[in-house]
């Protein structure tokens, strides 16, 4: 089976190739020649991935998947959510997002909070299919680790005392938001061509 992940990111593209074996022969939008830039205009997780999905499906009629991730804070209402790319503003790096989001909790004692992924697979059956995964745990009040990206140094994962970024790429890549929808999806290909 030929499936498209709708994403320029390879270090996802090898890590998803991983999971999902040898049967399903999954393919770049570089192998298609999708060059443009994906729209994600809407502002929901599950929005977005199917946004960028459906794009690639009706220009380069290709069945595929996209995904989208954000990190929900409980004392925030799910902020920074699906804009946790772009907190702090439109040109903005991680280090400005985390500034603001520790400036943000500052008075709140209440730090649980979630990655949350979602990924979407279109072209497969009639309806999008959506897999879900989610890594709750804390925000922590100072960064601490330097491995990962994102807001990784201040985030604790539940059960552990580490943040991501204190652990070992593996490590992190077996626990994550991103791993759990991987798996999901996965799970379904796998049942699909058995
Ligand atoms: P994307 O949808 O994978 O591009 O993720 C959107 C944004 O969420 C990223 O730019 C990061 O700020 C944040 N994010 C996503 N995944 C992670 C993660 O594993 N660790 C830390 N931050 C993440």
């Amino acid at each position: 089976m030929r499936l498209c992940f709708a994403s320029n990111n390879k270090h996802k593209l090898e890590e998803i190739r991983s999971v999902v074996g040898g049967k399903i022969d999954l393919i770049s939008l570089a192998d298609i020649k999708c060059y443009e830039e994906l729209p994600e205009t809407r502002n929901t997780l599950e929005g977005n991935s199917l946004q960028k999905a459906e794009y690639v499906l009706d220009h380069f009629h290709v069945p595929c998947f996209a995904d989208d991730t954000g990190l929900e804070v409980e004392a925030l209402n799910g902020a920074p959510g699906v804009y946790s790319a772009r907190y702090a503003g439109e040109h903005r790096n991680s280090d400005d997002n985390i500034a603001l989001l520790l400036q943000n909790l500052r008075n709140d004692t209440n730090r649980k909070a979630q990655f949350r992924t979602v990924i979407t697979l279109v072209g497969l059956e009639k309806e999008p299919v959506y897999f879900e995964g989610v890594i709750r745990g804390e925000i922590i009040t100072e960064k601490r680790g330097t491995s990962g990206f994102g807001y990784d140094p201040v985030f604790v994962p539940e059960g552990h005392t580490r943040t991501f970024a204190e652990m070992s790429m593996d490590e992190k890549n077996q626990l994550s938001h991103r791993a759990i929808a991987v798996r999901k999806l996965a799970k379904y290909l796998k049942s699909r061509t058995a």
